[in-house]
């Protein structure tokens, strides 16, 4: 048997401080956990709990390049922890990363209730950093994002409405979750737009930093 052209190539992340490549497996992304970002959506707490949404693993970005989407003119940035999934679904370790989302059509999608991935799930619509092993969940540490040196999102990992924990476990009523899985946890208050040329630094104190020019 043989191919009929040749297979997509299989999406790798950097582990930190080692040779060893980390496979991604699939991306899943937790909506609505921080306290502020609920509101400033116009959610209210309580009321709209967090939820699950996906992206394909070759959205993510490694090379710190953005390309600006194509069909939105209202692209914003979300840092969001990002924990990485080893054998038996068990914690790895952590990265930074940004769900890049074309906010013009995640309001269109929302208001005519039609599914998310045009908004979410588009190409380049993940940068991630590499993954830094830790044998258990993190459970708090500063979480900021400046665009061209100014600060626009600032939380603490330890605000999460479901900690990393509490998201395995849902996430794991839903689907089989396996070794190489990332799940993308949220975003804190702060979301804006980005343009074209814009610098982005997204630090997770105890985890790292992740620069990401859009371009
Ligand atoms: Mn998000």
């Amino acid at each position: 048997m043989s191919l009929a052209f040749p297979a997509a190539p299989q999406m790798m992340l950097p582990i930190a401080g080692s040779d060893e490549r980390f496979p991604v497996h699939r991306v899943y992304c937790v909506g609505r956990n921080y306290a502020e970002h609920v509101k400033e959506m116009g959610g209210e707490v309580g009321r709209d709990p967090p939820f699950f949404f996906a992206k394909p693993p070759d959205a993510l970005v490694t090379d710190g390049r953005l390309p600006y989407p194509t069909m939105s003119n209202d692209v914003h940035h979300e840092i969001e922890l990002v924990v990485a999934l080893g054998p038996d679904a068990r914690v790895f370790g952590h990265a930074v990363g940004l769900d890049i989302t074309r906010r013009d059509l995640q309001a269109a999608a929302k208001k005519l209730g039609r599914p998310w991935e045009t908004a979410k799930g588009f190409d380049h619509s993940a940068p991630i950093g590499p993954i830094v092993r830790h044998g258990s969940a993190l459970t708090s540490g500063a979480i900021t994002l400046d665009v061209n040196g100014q600060r626009r999102q600032t939380g603490d990992v330890a605000d999460m409405i479901w900690n990393i924990d509490e998201i395995i476990a849902e996430l794991g009523k839903l689907f089989a979750l396996k070794a190489g899985d990332l799940i993308f946890t949220g975003t804190p208050s702060g979301v804006s737009p980005i343009q074209r040329g814009d610098h982005l630094h997204a630090q997770i104190a105890g985890v790292g930093s992740l620069d990401v020019d859009v371009i």
